[in-house]
Formats: C-alpha cells, sequence, structure tokens
C-alpha cells in the first residue's frame, strides 16, 4: 500500500502520474513495470499482487502478464525493487510532496524525502529497541522515557550506600546490605527534628497571641476604671469599636458600638450598654471577666506545654 491521500493537505493537486496503479495511493518506492505502459506500481503492492511459484503479476492498467521470478525473460526482480526504469521527474515530485506523518504521531507537513529520517529521530509512534546492554525489549519511542524508568537492564546506582548495579537486582541488594533500614532510620531523624521545630513555633506564636489578646484585655479595663471617673489611671484611649453616629442625630454624644450595632447615648444608656460599650462595671463583673480570660487562655494552652 502507499501513502493514503488524506495524509496530504493538497490532496486534489496531486498527479496521477505519482500514484500508484495497483493502490490509488501516492507511490511508496516506486517500481517501474516491463508492461507495455510501463506503468508504475509501489513495491509493496507488486509484493502482495503477484500470485504463483512464477511470481506472476497482471498490471492493473494495461493488462499484460509479467513474470517475476528471476530466472523469467521479463527483468530481474531485484533490479525492478531498486528502482530501475523509474524517470527521474517522477523521484523529483514524490520528494517535494508534504504530508503527515502516515504512523499518525502528529507530526505534519513533511517531505516525502525527509519520511526516513522523521522515523529514525523523532516519530513518537515508531517503534525503537531499547539502549540498555542485555534488554531486548522494543517499544514506541513516546514510551521512552517510562520505560528507561523501569528497565531491569538499566545501571542504577543505590540512593544509600552510593554502589552501583542493574536495576533488576536494585530491591535484592538493598535488603541483603540494610540499606533500606538505613534510610528509613534516616528519615525518621530527619521528621523527629521538624516536628520538634513545628511544636517550637507553635508555641513562640501562641506566646504572642495571648499577649495580644492580654494587651487588649487591660486597655478595655482602663477605659472601664476611667469611665467609672478613676482619673490619672492612664492615658486616655480612644475605644476603637465606637463610632460617632452623626447622621442619627446631631448630638455628638450620639455613638455608634461595632459590636453589638446599638446606638448608645454616652450619659444615660449604660444599663443596655454590652460590655464593650465601655459602661461602668461592677468589680463583681470585672473579676467574672478577668476569671473568664485566664480560662480560655489555659484551654488554648493545653497540650502545647510540656
Ligand atoms: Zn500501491
Ligand atoms: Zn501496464
Ligand atoms: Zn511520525
Ligand atoms: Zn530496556
Ligand atoms: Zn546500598
Ligand atoms: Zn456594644
Amino acid at each position: 500500500m502507499g501513502y493514503k491521500l488524506t495524509l496530504f493537505p493538497n490532496a486534489d493537486s496531486i498527479k496521477s502520474e505519482v500514484k500508484c496503479s495497483a493502490c490509488g495511493c501516492v507511490l511508496e518506492s516506486p517500481v517501474c513495470l516491463p508492461c507495455s505502459g510501463q506503468h508504475l506500481v509501489c513495491s509493496t503492492c507488486l509484493l502482495r499482487k503477484s500470485t504463483g511459484r512464477q511470481k506472476l503479476f497482471r498490471c492493473p492498467s494495461c493488462h499484460d502478464r509479467i513474470v517475476l521470478d528471476n530466472s523469467g525473460e521479463d527483468s530481474s526482480l531485484e533490479q525492478l525493487l531498486n528502482g530501475k526504469g523509474v524517470p527521474n521527474w517522477i523521484r523529483v515530485e514524490l520528494a517535494s510532496l508534504r504530508l503527515s506523518c502516515p504512523k499518525r504521531c502528529g507530526s505534519t507537513g513533511l517531505r516525502l524525502s525527509e519520511l526516513g529520517r522523521h522515523f529514525g529521530a523523532n516519530c513518537g509512534k515508531t517503534e525503537v529497541a531499547c539502549g540498555h546492554a542485555g534488554c531486548a525489549k522494543v517499544y514506541r519511542r513516546e514510551l521512552a522515557e517510562q520505560h528507561d524508568s523501569e528497565c531491569p537492564f538499566k545501571r542504577v546506582e543505590c540512593r544509600v550506600c552510593k554502589k552501583q548495579m542493574l536495576n533488576k537486582d536494585l530491591m535484592a541488594h538493598q535488603l541483603k546490605a540494610r540499606c533500606h533500614d538505613l534510610e528509613l532510620k534516616l528519615a525518621r531523624k530527619q521528621c523527629m527534628k521538624q516536628c520538634n521545630k513545628d511544636v517550637l513555633e507553635h508555641y513562640r506564636l501562641l506566646r504572642e497571641h495571648s499577649l495580644v489578646t492580654m494587651q487588649e484585655f487591660r486597655r478595655t479595663e482602663l477605659c472601664h476604671l476611667e469611665r467609672m471617673g478613676v482619673q490619672g489611671f492612664a492615658r486616655r484611649q480612644p475605644l476603637p469599636h465606637l463610632t460617632a453616629v452623626a447622621s442619627l442625630n446631631s448630638c455628638d454624644a450620639m455613638k455608634r458600638c461595632e459590636r453589638c450595632r446599638r446606638v448608645f447615648n454616652c450619659d444615660s444608656n449604660h444599663e443596655t450598654a454590652c460590655r464593650w460599650h465601655g459602661g461602668p462595671l461592677s468589680q463583681r463583673a470585672r473579676w467574672r471577666m478577668k476569671v473568664k480570660h485566664w480560662q480560655s487562655l489555659r484551654e488554648s494552652l493545653q497540650g502545647c506545654i510540656r
């Protein structure tokens, strides 16, 4: 069989002279028949369609009988297969045709004359033999990387003792020389080191966080003390969660608490305020807040301190 016409992007413009008269495809290693019309066929078509012990072939165009047997008078089969008598312009015409790879590797725009080089160098669908001594595996070129990684005859190095050996002997060596055990031991040591580092880092973060919480608590407490009238206890600090509500009331004293979303008056609304408003808290309530904070702190630290 020659090259199928569907492989050529401009199949319509291909001259009929470069098509095989047996299969109708573009000629593959053309043979010039010694018939009256000197018709051209592919060498594979010639061998496939010749019959009998004498290798009788009938030209598909002019129906002349040709005896291909070397002892026959027509011509030596070998000379025919070598392309004897094929006009030079046919060869030039064939070499200039462009086609996609017949093995469907995805390459396009290849010259017919470059096809052999393409199969030999970079066609993913062409079968190649494994290059490692002793391996008889034949595989498609696109699978070369996969086979190389698992080829039993590839020379590899033991990761632990750096000894060179064949891939197929590696497992037995690592079991025998206890390289596996050594590797596991090293990995465990590394893991322990990392774990200790993580715990220390976690502990540091917790301490930092608790410090921030403590500062916030202290600030709130100081504000409460100031509102209760204990002056000079600390410098007045603005409560960050209180924003003035200008649109609701023109009175400057009206504020909105960002925590409970309630608008309140600083002077008169203390009974309904949430504790973040900064309304005066009783001694008892302040103590409850402190205890609650310490409890949550202790819970968050539990299990981290040894
Ligand atoms: Zn053919
Ligand atoms: Zn003929
Ligand atoms: Zn290809
Ligand atoms: Zn191999
Ligand atoms: Zn080893
Ligand atoms: Zn509030």
